[in-house]
């Protein structure tokens, strides 16, 4: 790289701060990136998968050894062995938590596959959990035959969850012969009667389990998903029922297991703290009724602190993973002790904490739109007489430190002005077009100068946000990161490259959907909500990357193909211990065909339905041998095309 470029972005003399330490702060690098990601000399993001900031692998370099090699974005970037991470310091954080409380019994984790559901996503986790007794939480057929399918150590549970109908009872129970230990867990009497039933009819007697819904509730934007007014789970009435009727079933040796779930993203600890203790009391209860209960199940939960604030905010967590841990840990080790009951085996289902930080999007900027700026366009060069525009010449001139406010208001006076004169028939459109210009030259000096007062009144803010360039990216919000879209879920955006410049653009991101909510418009932040992000201008020829943090849970599948925009090309990352990455070979994303498909269209129906409409124009003499030729290789190399821009 440019030598002298580098030794440019090592030290910012106005600050005495090193530039890269300083574009790590404005997009709060070092909060939310939890040790995996960083900004090496080069000014690209890094990847650190085992925390080590020298066994790094450089995402811009990533990403161009794929376009080099003719794949084109938008990728997705795995990183496998930020699972593996994540399950170690998780199981870790359980063990230390029994060491330091001295609790009596295990804690053995669960994979909801729900959470991400791609095969090699579980398959990873599948084979580095084995070591800790990992197991699997299924919530479907599906997912059921696919946990099946799984190479599980003996000990590990599959935990049975949803509504149940008959075939998926039937697999579960008979996974037993598989040698697999999958617990049926009922949310309802329905769901435990029919249980019941099959098992009597094919003689079989597998686990059981009761979900129980807790009077206390979660926390959180998915709070909901907890408490008395949660979809699944059994009151304590309901509860108190099911416990007789599994006992005159004769089925009581069976029942293994009591679940609850908090909800997801528990932001606030002390929510989840009177839910452990409850669901505590519970599970000594029933020990009590005289039932020999081996597993309490928690459920899931431990959030992401995906604007880096540790705070209880929407985005965030006020805990970290240990005390998380502690919490569930202690809660139970007391209520077992002052119940005098045995310690169960803690289970825990983890999700969103486990896969969020293994996948990352990176999305190429197709343009920039700035209001009030077009390329070559010479504005200043337009004659007019008309008053709006003329006095919109005298207030551009000499805007100061002094001034720049009151020149604002009349900018805005005058800019109404235009408007109304436009609507009535009174001036052209290059009049206009020079009235707009001025405006938007104005805007943006006002703009600037105004960030040095000390405080900023709120119509500056309203100011930046028109400002804001619109950054249109190579990618479709609804199918990659749909929670910004359905929740207003916010992920990290960041550059990955560039990053030893200071970014002097502010920007929001449209998709390339011709849908107007493909836009991303807020962005996370320590302090408050960002309205745009820091960005950095285009430059001729090169391209510009931005990476989406912290996607690998919930984002993947729940995608839909808007527009016909179908899944991206993946690639999966890994560091060595000589320091060095290796990609895998890319699993490329969808083609034409494949969304079509999707979709209902026969791809080959429509091929032909246009291979006999030339054939029937050419008959007509409308078109010659040719064309028909063109028009049908045309057809077939779209079909085998990405979805995206290429
Ligand atoms: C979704 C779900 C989970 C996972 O929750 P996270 O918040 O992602 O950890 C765990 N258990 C059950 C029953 C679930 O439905």
């Amino acid at each position: 790289m440019d030598r002298s470029a580098a030794a440019q972005g090592v030290l910012d003399l106005s600050t005495g701060q090193s530039v890269i330490d300083r574009v790590s702060r404005t997009y709060g690098i070092d909060s939310w990136g939890f040790g995996y990601f960083g900004i090496n000399e080069e000014g690209h993001l890094t990847v650190a998968p085992h925390k080590i900031p020298g066994l790094s692998i450089d995402t811009y370099e990533v990403v161009r050894k794929q376009v080099q090699a003719r794949q084109a974005p938008p990728f997705l970037l795995r990183f496998p062995q930020i699972l593996d991470e994540r399950l170690a310091s998780l199981h870790q954080a359980f063990a230390a938590a029994i060491e330091e409380y001295d609790y009596g019994g295990r804690h053995i984790g669960a994979y909801p596959i729900k959470v991400n559901q791609k095969a090699e996503v579980l398959q990873r986790l599948v084979a580095s959990g084995r070591r800790y007794d990992y197991g699997l939480e299924v919530g479907s057929k599906a997912e059921l035959v696919a946990a099946l399918a799984m190479p599980l150590s003996e000990r590990a549970l599959i935990a049975c969850n949803g509504l149940k109908d008959e075939l998926y009872l039937r697999l579960a129970m008979q996974a037993g012969r598989l040698g697999r230990l999958a617990v049926i867990i009922a949310e309802d009497l329905t769901d435990l009667d029919m249980t019941l039933n099959l098992a009597r009819t094919l003689d079989l007697q597998p686990p059981l389990g009761l979900r129980v819904k807790l009077s206390a509730r979660g926390s959180g934007k998915w709070e909901d998903s907890s408490g008395e007014f949660a979809k699944f789970g059994m009151g304590t009435l309901t509860l108190v029922e099911a416990l007789r009727r599994i006992e005159s079933a004769g089925a009581g040796e069976q029942l293994k297991m009591l679940h609850i779930h908090v909800g997801s993203q528990v932001n606030d600890i002390r929510r989840a703290k009177s839910a452990f203790k409850e669901a505590a009391r519970v599970y000594a209860k029933t020990c009590g009724m005289g039932f020999e209960i081996e597993y309490l199940n928690v459920g899931g939960g431990l959030g992401v602190d995906y604007d880096g604030s540790r705070t209880a905010s929407e985005f965030s967590m006020n805990y970290s993973v240990q005390e998380f841990a502690n919490d569930i840990v202690y809660a139970i080790g007391e209520v077992c002790d002052a119940e005098d009951v045995p310690p169960p085996t803690i289970v825990t289902e983890h999700g969103r904490a486990v896969v969020a930080y293994h996948a990352m999007l990176v999305v190429d900027v197709r343009k920039v739109v700035a209001p009030g700026v077009v390329a070559d366009g010479d504005f200043g060069a337009i004659e007019s007489e008309a008053e709006p525009v003329l006095e919109l010449v005298d207030l551009a001139q000499g805007i100061n430190a002094k001034n720049f406010r009151e020149r604002y208001h009349d900018a805005v006076q005058q800019r109404g002005d235009l408007n109304s004169l436009f609507e009535l028939g009174y001036l052209g459109l290059p009049d206009k077009a020079k009235g707009e210009w001025l405006f938007w030259k104005i805007c943006r000096e006002v703009a600037a100068l105004s960030t040095t007062m000390k405080d900023r009144p709120r119509e500056f803010e309203e100011l930046d946000r028109m400002l804001a360039s619109k950054y249109v990216c190579n990618f479709s919000m609804f199918q990659s990161v749909p929670d910004f879209w359905a929740f207003d879920q916010l992920f990290p955006v960041v550059p990955i490259h560039r990053l030893n410049e200071v970014p002097t653009e502010r920007g929001v991101l449209c998709d390339i959907t011709c849908d107007s909510d493909g836009t991303v418009d807020r962005f996370v932040d320590t302090k408050h909500l960002k309205e745009s992000l820091e960005l950095h201008g285009l430059r001729a020829g090169e391209p510009y990357y931005l990476g989406f943090l912290l996607i690998g849970a919930y984002q993947e599948t729940l995608g839909d193909i808007h527009n016909l925009f179908g899944m991206v090309t993946e690639v999966n990352v890994e560091i060595g211990a000589d320091g060095r990455w290796r990609a895998g070979r890319p699993i490329r994303g969808d083609s034409v065909r494949d969304v079509l498909r999707a979709a209902g269209h026969g791809p080959e129906a429509l091929r032909e339905a246009v291979a006999r409409r030339l054939a029937e124009r050419k008959t007509s003499g409308l078109i010659a041998d040719p064309d028909e030729h063109e028009v049908l290789a045309t057809s077939s190399r779209v079909l085998d095309d990405y979805t995206y821009l290429v």
